[in-house]
């Protein structure tokens, strides 16, 4: 399938779970990730209107970033080993893997103005995903403010690895909980309205839930590696 069939596919879906939640679709923005596939790939993507697109390793959106230039706004989505902040700094728009002060740290320092982020909470308590547990959340958030370049606009999170969908619906709803708690909170370096979550195989469970941000590879541009996903 092409993109352009597969994002028909997908806004068709995106519809259908926003009129199940009562929610407007504008209020869902889709980040094509881009990780698996060509550059071609990824121009598809833009000339069918989808100018958001993630990338999780410092080296793939580096290489696309230079063949694209100008033309989509990127999402950094993979955990991000502070040494390599300063490679892709300047070219992001949006990081969604914060979590921990050094990192925090090293984009303050690097960066000369303030840079879109969420902070990566791992609600589904899986061993394997990256993040904080949700019980050091919100006093994490509390230390950024320290870091004048960082404004926490959101939250992400993955869901675990089960077909279970009851299971993926409750990590989902705890960061929508978190969410709002820290909205309460009411901090100026945190305004914390965004939901980034929900991918290929989710994202109508995470719509249902509050998601403001998608994050779909595999069922939009496809997958070129052969199933390989992380
Ligand atoms: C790869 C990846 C995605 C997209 O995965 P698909 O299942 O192909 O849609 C989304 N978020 C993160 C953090 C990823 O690493």
């Amino acid at each position: 399938m092409n993109v352009q069939e597969n994002l028909a596919e997908i806004k068709k879906n995106i519809n259908h779970a926003c009129s199940l939640s009562n929610r407007d679709p504008k209020e869902i923005t889709i980040i094509a990730v881009t990780k698996y596939v060509s550059v071609e790939r990824a121009k598809e993507a833009l000339t069918n209107g989808v100018i958001h697109l993630g990338e999780n390793r410092d080296d793939g959106l580096l290489h696309k970033y230079e063949q694209l230039e100008g033309q989509p706004i990127w999402h950094f989505i993979g955990s991000l080993q502070s040494r390599k902040v300063k490679n892709i700094i300047d070219k992001v728009d949006y990081i969604h893997s914060l979590d921990r002060l050094s990192l925090a740290k090293e984009i303050h320092n690097r960066s000369n103005k303030k840079v879109k982020c969420f902070v990566q909470v791992n609600t589904s308590g899986e061993e394997s995903k990256h993040g904080l547990k949700p019980d050091e959340t919100i006093p994490f958030i509390q230390e950024l403010k320290k870091y004048e370049n960082i404004s926490v606009i959101g939250l992400m999170t993955m869901a675990p690895n089960t077909d279970d969908e009851e299971v993926i619906r409750q990590t989902f709803r705890r960061l929508r909980n978190l969410r709002n708690e820290i909205q309460l909170l009411a901090l100026p370096h945190a305004p914390c309205q965004d939901l980034s979550m929900g991918m290929s195989n989710d994202y109508e469970i995470a719509i249902g839930e509050g998601a403001t941000f998608i994050r779909i590879g595999s069922s939009l541009v496809g997958n070129e590696s052969g199933g390989v996903t992380q």
